[in-house]
């Protein structure tokens, strides 16, 4: 008998999308990726793999129409993917082919033998909802890091792939510095309060001076462009948990705030004292950043 569950994944960053299924129950991985990833997870304490190559000119996206024939035929219960890159084009296939409804931030699961129940973020994470579904699903959850071998390998189906015609012509790497938001114990982070792309160069100063990384709100990463994509914070952009994010000129929309709910501390600077971003932080200050800024970067260069 299948699994009643598949995940799709292209990385063997899986650990935590395992982690959210409850009970014993079997699990097939689908890996739409190279050998080193099917290597990495054959260990991994799921029941089998199978596995669709991909190569440096076939992304996985080519292969879509195949994992949705796969996951068809398998038919499982619910079909898991972390909720990242090509996997989501992937799940949305298997969803097609499966005729099931995508549901995103599922942050448990438990599947028995005529219903799946799970638990989801709605609203930006502000209502953790509890349902139960009788047919069959496909849910975007966190995959979190590589799993822990278990010691014991598990047999792999290696299928041969039948891409679609997408061929990656060339790669080029973004022209924008990334930051490591994810792992960063202090953010400063800005938004559309900032009035010229050149004023950038000010909250980088006060995040020196604070031992920070540098963050923004989504509409200075997309459309302003003054900040790379993988810079923003929310409910679309990075989830991020340091023990200090610092605010500014950001008006605390739901979207955004979805972002930092794991921050411990969190202080903002608006001028506009009915900015929402008051009643959800920790500490505010009301007033021009242009003054407060730079006082803060003096003051905190001064102690060191
Ligand atoms: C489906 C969807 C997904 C989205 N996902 C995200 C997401 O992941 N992340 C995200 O950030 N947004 C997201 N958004 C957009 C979000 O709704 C807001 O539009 C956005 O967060 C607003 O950015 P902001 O706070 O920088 O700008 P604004 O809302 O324009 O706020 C600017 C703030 O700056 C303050 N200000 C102005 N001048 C000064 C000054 N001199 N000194 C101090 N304060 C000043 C103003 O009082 C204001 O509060 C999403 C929207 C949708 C519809």
């Amino acid at each position: 008998m299948s699994s009643p569950i598949w995940m799709i994944t292209t990385s063997p960053a899986i650990g935590g999308a395992l982690g959210l299924v409850e009970g014993d129950v079997e699990v097939t991985v689908l890996v739409v990726g190279d050998q080193a990833t099917v290597d990495a997870l054959t260990e991994a304490g799921v029941t089998a793999l199978v596995h669709v190559p991909t190569s440096d000119t076939v992304p996985p996206e080519a292969l879509a129409a195949q994992v949705g024939q796969l996951v068809a035929e398998a038919s499982p219960s619910v079909v898991v993917a972390p909720a990242r890159g090509p996997e989501r084009a992937l799940l949305a296939a298997a969803a097609t082919a499966l005729d099931a409804p995508v549901l995103p931030a599922v942050t448990s699961l438990r599947v028995d033998e005529y219903t799946v129940s799970l638990v989801r973020g709605l609203y930006g994470g502000l209502v953790a909802a509890t349902e139960t579904y009788s047919g069959p699903i496909a849910v975007l959850v966190d995959g979190g890091v590589a799993p822990a071998p278990t010691g014991t390998a598990v047999p792999v189906r290696q299928v041969a792939p039948s891409p679609a015609g997408l061929t990656i012509v060339s790669t080029s790497a973004s022209q924008q510095a990334s930051v490591d938001l994810g792992s960063a114990t202090r953010v400063v982070a800005v938004g559309r309060g900032l009035k010229a792309r050149e004023d950038v160069e000010l909250i980088e100063k006060l995040a020196a001076a604070a031992g920070a990384q540098v963050g923004c709100s989504r509409p200075l990463a997309e459309g302003q462009d003054w900040f790379a994509k993988d810079q923003y914070v929310g409910i679309s952009g990075q989830h991020i948990a340091p023990d200090l994010y610092l605010a500014i000129g950001i008006s605390g929309q739901l979207q955004h705030m979805a972002g930092v709910r794991g921050a411990t501390t969190i202080v903002a600077i608006n001028a506009d004292e009915k900015a929402p971003v008051f009643t959800e932080c920790d500490y505010g200050l009301v007033g021009d950043l242009y003054d407060i800024v730079p006082a803060l970067t003096a003051a905190l260069t001064e102690v060191g």
